[in-house]
C-alpha cells in the first residue's frame, strides 16, 4: 500500500513517531514543531497501515474547533470519511457519554447542563438558604471551591473539615449544592467529568465494552490535563489500550483550573512501557521568534528540558510598542493592520491575543471605527449574551419544568406582575418540599397558597410554558425558538429598551432562529432522524457547550481576537500581545506567587510561540480597566527578551505623554533632566522618605510644577517637583 502520502512530509523523528509500534507513546516537544500533525498522521497511519477501525479511534483535543480540523485533515490525508471516530474535548466526549448511558451514570434523562453563570446564581440562592453572608462567602469563591474539588475527583462526601469552620461551611454548601443539582437534574462542566469517571468505576460491563471499542486513544495537549481527567484516560485505557499523548510542560497554562504538570512525568510510568520521543525542529516561527520565547522560557526553573531550533529566515525583530494608552494602543494595532492589508495579507492571517477579556472592548471599538472586520473567539460567546440566554431558558423549561435556573431567570421576564415575595415563597415551598420551584409552583396555584393577582400571574406563566411545549412537539426546532421569542414578549420586552443595544440584541434573537436552524441540519446529518424532543434536548447543549463564534460573518476574512489562553495550538503570520504590563501580564492575582509568576511566563511563552511572520508587544502607560486608571510599567517579559531580537517603535507623529513631559514642563520642573532618566507619566520613581511609587500626573510650570506620585506604601501624594528629590527608577 502506499502510505508516502502519509509520511512524506515529516522529519525522522516525527516519522517515528507516526509509525512507532502500536503501544503507548509520549510525544514530549516545544511549540511548532510538529506535535499536532504528528497526531493527526498517527491516525491516519492507524487506519491505513495498523488496519484499526476509525470507530476504535478516540482522540482528544483541546476546543471543538480544533476538533473538527482534526477530523478534515484526517479526512484529506485518506481520502475517505472517518464516521465513527470519536474526536472531542475531554467535556464534549464526558458529555456523548452521559447522554448514551444517563441511566447508569445515575443521572435524570433529561439533564441540563449548567454554565458557570448559572451555577453562580444558583449558589448565591443556596447562600441565602443556609443564610450565610456573601460578604463574608462570596459566591465566586464557593464557586471556585467547588470546581476545584471536581477538578480533583473530590465529592462532598470524600471530604473531611477537621473541625475548621471555613472547611465546614464549604462543605454544607457543597452537600446542598449537589443535592440541588440531582433534584433538578443538573450538570456542571466539572461534573460532567467527575461523572463520566464513575460511571466507569460503577459499570463494570460499561467499561469493558468501551476498553474493547477504544483501543486507541490519542491526547493533544496533555500537558493540561487534570486529576480527573488523567484518571478518566487511565481507566479507559486499562490493560488493554494503547494511548498517544503529545504535550508540551513550558505551556501548561490551566495549573489555576487543576492542570498537572507531572501528568506528563508521571505518564512514563503510569503507562509503562511507553515510548519517549522528542521533537526539535521548530518549523513555525522566523529564528528571532523562536529565539525571545526559548529565552524567555529558560527563566523558568524545573522544566523538562528540551531543546528548539529552526533552519527559518531570522525575519524582522519584535516590535515593541509604549502606547500613551489603551486607545493609542489599539490605534497603533489597527493601524499596523491596516498596513499589512494594504500589502495583500489576508486579515485572518493577524491576531491580537490579550490577557483579560475586559480588554477586548476598546480593540473592537478601535476596529469597529475604521470598519475593519473582526471576530472574537471565547470571551463574550454568543450563547452567552444575555438575549440569547433569556431565550434559552424558555427552551430549558420546556424541555425540562424542573430547571430552577431557567425557571427563575425568565419567570418575571418580560414583567409579568410577579415579585420578589411570590417568588421568596415559591422557594420555600420548594424548600419544605424538595422540589422543584415549578412543582412548588404548581401546588401553589393548586392549593391557594399564593394571593389571587400572584396566583393569576405565576398560572398564566406556566401556561405559557406549557403551550410553548405543545407547539415543540409539532413543529421543527427553529419554528419553535421563533414562537418562542414572540409568544414569551422577549421581542416587546427588548425593543422597549431602545437605543442600538436593543436593534443587537433583537438581531442576535434572530440569530438564534437561525443557529437553530443550522442545528437540525446537522443533527439530521449525524444521528439519522432524531425526534423533536431529542433535537430540542441537543440544541440546549450545543448552547451550553458551544463557543458559537459571533461577530464578522463566518466567512468573511476578519481579525482574529481572543485570550492568551484560548490561542493555544493555534499559529498565525501577525501576532500582536496587547497589554504587556506589569500587573496586567504577569497579572497581578498571579505574580505574586512563583508558581503563579512562571505560569504567567508559561502564557507569555504560548502568545509568542503563536507568531509565525512577525510579533509586536504592545503595553500602555495608563490603562483604564474595570473603571479603573492603571499606570504600570512595561512587563518584565518584555525585558527578558534580549534587546538585541526588540526594536522599539513610534508611531508617526505621536504626541506621547513621554515625549511632552520630557521636553517641557516637565524638562523644567525637575531641573532639565536628561532624556534618558527624566520622569514620564507612569514612570517608577523612589522618594527619600515615601518610597517607591508611580508617577500619575503633573500640574504648573518651573518651580511651582507640582506632581502626584502613587506610593506603594502610603497612596496618592503631591510634591512640589522642585523639592521632591525623586529618583527614576
Ligand atoms: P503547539 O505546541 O503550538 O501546539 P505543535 O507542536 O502542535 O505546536 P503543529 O501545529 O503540529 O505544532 O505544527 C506547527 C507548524 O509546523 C504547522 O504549520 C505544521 O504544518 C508545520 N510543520 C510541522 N512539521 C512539519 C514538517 N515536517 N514539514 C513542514 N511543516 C511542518
Ligand atoms: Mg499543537
Amino acid at each position: 500500500m502506499d502510505v508516502s502520502h502519509i509520511l512524506n512530509s515529516l522529519n525522522d523523528a516525527q516519522r517515528q513517531a507516526v509509525t512507532a509500534d502500536s503501544g503507548n507513546l509520549l510525544v514530549l516537544a516545544g511549540a511548532g514543531s510538529g506535535k499536532t500533525r504528528v497526531l493527526v498522521h498517527r491516525i491516519a497511519w492507524l487506519i491505513q497501515m495498523e488496519g484499526i477501525a476509525p470507530a476504535g479511534i478516540l482522540a482528544v483535543t483541546f476546543t471543538n474547533k480544533s476538533a473538527s480540523e482534526m477530523r478534515g485533515r484526517i479526512e484529506t490525508l485518506l481520502g475517505h470519511p472517518i464516521g465513527g471516530m470519536w474526536v472531542g474535548t475531554f467535556h464534549g466526549l464526558a458529555h456523548r457519554l452521559l447522554r448514551a448511558h444517563w441511566q447508569e451514570a445515575g443521572l435524570s434523562e433529561k439533564f441540563q447542563i449548567l454554565d458557570s453563570d448559572d451555577q453562580l446564581r444558583l449558589i448565591k440562592r443556596l447562600l441565602q438558604t443556609l443564610e450565610l453572608d456573601e460578604g463574608k462567602w462570596p459566591a465566586k469563591q464557593c464557586q471556585w471551591f467547588i470546581n476545584q474539588q471536581k477538578d480533583e475527583g473530590l465529592r462532598s462526601t470524600h471530604l473531611e473539615h477537621y473541625g475548621d469552620d471555613y472547611n465546614r461551611t464549604m462543605l454544607t454548601l457543597y452537600q446542598a449544592y449537589e443535592q440541588a443539582c440531582d433534584r433538578t437534574g443538573m450538570v456542571d462542566f466539572g461534573e460532567l467529568l467527575l461523572r463520566a469517571h464513575e460511571l466507569w468505576l460503577k459499570n463494570p460491563g460499561l467499561l469493558d465494552y468501551y476498553q474493547h471499542r477504544f483501543t486507541e486513544i490519542l491526547v493533544d495537549e496533555f500537558q493540561d490535563t487534570n486529576a480527573i481527567q488523567y484518571a478518566w484516560l487511565r481507566v479507559l485505557a486499562g490493560k488493554r489500550g494503547h494511548i498517544t499523548v503529545v504535550g508540551d510542560d513550558d505551556q501548561s497554562i490551566y495549573g489555576w483550573r487543576g492542570a498537572r504538570i507531572e501528568n506528563i512525568q508521571q505518564f512514563t510510568q503510569d503507562f509503562a512501557p511507553a515510548t519517549l520521543i522528542k521533537l526539535e525542529q521548530n518549523y513555525r516561527s522566523t529564528s528571532t521568534i523562536l529565539k525571545a520565547a526559548n529565552k524567555l522560557i529558560s527563566n523558568n526553573a524545573g522544566r523538562l528540558g528540551k531543546e528548539l531550533w529552526t533552519d527559518g529566515t531570522e525575519g524582522e525583530p519584535i516590535s515593541v510598542y509604549g502606547a500613551f494608552n489603551e486607545q493609542d494602543e489599539a490605534r497603533f494595532i489597527v493601524d499596523q493592520i491596516e498596513q499589512w492589508v494594504r500589502k495583500g495579507r489576508r486579515r485572518d492571517d493577524c491576531v491580537i491575543l490579550y490577557r483579560s477579556n475586559a480588554q477586548s472592548r476598546e480593540l473592537e471599538e478601535a476596529m469597529l471605527r475604521v470598519g475593519m472586520p473582526y471576530r472574537i473567539y471565547g470571551g463574550f460567546r454568543f450563547y452567552e449574551r444575555l438575549e440569547i440566554r433569556n431565550a434559552m431558558a424558555y427552551l430549558r423549561l420546556v424541555a425540562n419544568r424542573d430547571d430552577d435556573a431557567a425557571f427563575e431567570r425568565v419567570i418575571n421576564l418580560p414583567v409579568r406582575g410577579i415579585g420578589n415575595a411570590t417568588l421568596e415563597n415559591l422557594r420555600t415551598i420548594a424548600r419544605e418540599q424538595r422540589v422543584s420551584v415549578w412543582q412548588a409552583a404548581q401546588r401553589a396555584v393548586a392549593h391557594g397558597m399564593l394571593g389571587a393577582r400572584a396566583a393569576q400571574n405565576v398560572g398564566g406563566f406556566m401556561n405559557l410554558i406549557n403551550q410553548l411545549e405543545e407547539y415543540s412537539a409539532e413543529h421543527e426546532l427553529h419554528l419553535v425558538m421563533d414562537y418562542i421569542i414572540k409568544q414569551s414578549g422577549l421581542i416587546q420586552h427588548h425593543e422597549k429598551e431602545g437605543g442600538e443595544k436593543a436593534n443587537s440584541r433583537l438581531e442576535n434573537l434572530e440569530e438564534l432562529v437561525n443557529a437553530a436552524k443550522a442545528y437540525t441540519m446537522e443533527a439530521n446529518g449525524n444521528n439519522g432522524e432524531p425526534t423533536n424532543a431529542e433535537r430540542l434536548a441537543g440544541f440546549i447543549d450545543k448552547a451550553a457547550l458551544d463557543a458559537g463564534d459571533a461577530q464578522a460573518d463566518a466567512h468573511e476574512d476578519a481579525v482574529q481576537m481572543m485570550t492568551l489562553h484560548s490561542a493555544k495550538g493555534l499559529e498565525f503570520p501577525l501576532v500582536f500581545i496587547a497589554g504587556v504590563e506589569e500587573g496586567l501580564f504577569p497579572h497581578k492575582m498571579s505574580g505574586d506567587s512563583l508558581e503563579g509568576l512562571e505560569e504567567e511566563r508559561r502564557l507569555c511563552y504560548v502568545g509568542i510561540t503563536r507568531a509565525m511572520e512577525k510579533l509586536y508587544l504592545c503595553h500602555a502607560e495608563s490603562r483604564r480597566l474595570h473603571g479603573e486608571e492603571n499606570f504600570s510599567r512595561p512587563s518584565r517579559f518584555i525585558r527578558e527578551i534580549p534587546a538585541e531580537l526588540r526594536q522599539e517603535v513610534r508611531m508617526k507623529g505621536q504626541v506621547s505623554r513621554a515625549t511632552s513631559w520630557q521636553g517641557g514642563i516637565a524638562a523644567q520642573a525637575m531641573g532639565a533632566p536628561d532624556s534618558n532618566n527624566g520622569l514620564r507619566l507612569g514612570q517608577r520613581v523612589r522618594h527619600p522618605s515615601f518610597g517607591e511609587g508611580v508617577v500619575l500626573s503633573c500640574e504648573g510650570n518651573g518651580n511651582n510644577a507640582r506632581i502626584q506620585i502613587n506610593f506603594d506604601a502610603v497612596g496618592g501624594k503631591w510634591l512640589v517637583a522642585a523639592y521632591a528629590r525623586l529618583e527614576a527608577l
